[in-house]
């Protein structure tokens, strides 16, 4: 029903000639997989897009951003519209959590990305998740409940499904230790159960991706499970053989 999805995050990483050189790598590696049984996307930093972008042609690969702001245009020193990225990314990750944690992204700015993305007619990738101190805390339903309700004010159901999810784990982010499959599973569905409040059945048609170090070795059993639609790849989106397993992990299922 869901069309399983996996994006890479290459964070800041990847000069231009490295990002193009990648992407090579992994037209070669992908190029036998069905482009009906995964949709497939790498968000390179801003300065490869544009170089990106015409590598991946004659592929079924599509661009991602990792970040864009609100604002049509004007005095924001450093930042990137989303118009400027109109007609070169499909994709657009909103509120990774470093950029929570990092550059301090609150819950609403988060959510008037989401907007700004979708009036532009873009997809934006949502990103949520809990801390390890929120973990520990028994925190993490009322973290992703809050999240996922104020990430999506006034995204109107006509809309919703062209949210992607992406549940990530923060205490899992690049730290090698995954969520146990039921664990990503069980947070999924709940984040479901969230949409499905405001949504309805519409619920069914958005994609939930899980993150945090998933890896050729985990991918087959996370992606397995009913409630994960995907997968939001960090380091090991960098390596174009990991990257294509992964891929192929979820195209065989
Ligand atoms: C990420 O940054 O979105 C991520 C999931 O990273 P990693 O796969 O490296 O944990």
């Amino acid at each position: 029903m869901r069309t399983p999805f996996i994006a890479g995050n290459w964070k800041m990483n990847k000069t231009v000639s490295e990002a193009v050189v990648l992407v090579d790598e992994l037209k070669a590696a992908l190029s036998g997989v069905p482009a009906s049984s995964v949709d497939i996307a790498v968000c390179p930093a801003f300065v490869a897009l544009t170089s990106v972008k015409p590598a991946l042609a004659g592929s079924s690969i599509k661009l991602g951003a990792q970040n864009a702001y609100y604002e049509p245009k004007g005095a924001y020193t450093g930042e990137v519209s989303i118009g400027m990225l109109t007609g070169i990314v499909d994709y657009i990750i909103i509120g990774h959590s470093e950029r929570r944690q990092i550059f301090g992204e609150t819950d609403a700015l988060v959510n008037k990305k989401v907007l700004a993305v979708i009036a532009a007619g873009l997809l934006p990738i949502m990103c949520i998740g809990e801390t390890l101190a929120e973990n520990e805390a028994g925190q993490t339903e009322a973290v992703l409940e809050r999240q996922t309700r104020d990430g999506l004010v006034n995204v109107s159901p006509a809309d919703i499904a062209k949210v992607t999810i992406a549940y990530e784990p923060i205490w899992a982010i690049g730290t090698g230790r995954a969520a146990t499959s039921d664990d990503a599973q069980n947070r999924c569905a709940f984040v479901r159960a969230q949409v499905r409040l405001k949504y309805g059945d519409l619920a069914d048609q958005v994609r939930i991706q899980y993150g945090g170090s998933v890896t050729p070795a985990n991918a087959k059993e996370l992606l397995a499970k009913p409630d994960i639609d995907g997968a939001l790849v960090g380091g090991a989106s960098l390596k174009a053989g990991d990257f294509s397993a992964i891929v192929k992990a979820v195209a065989a299922q």
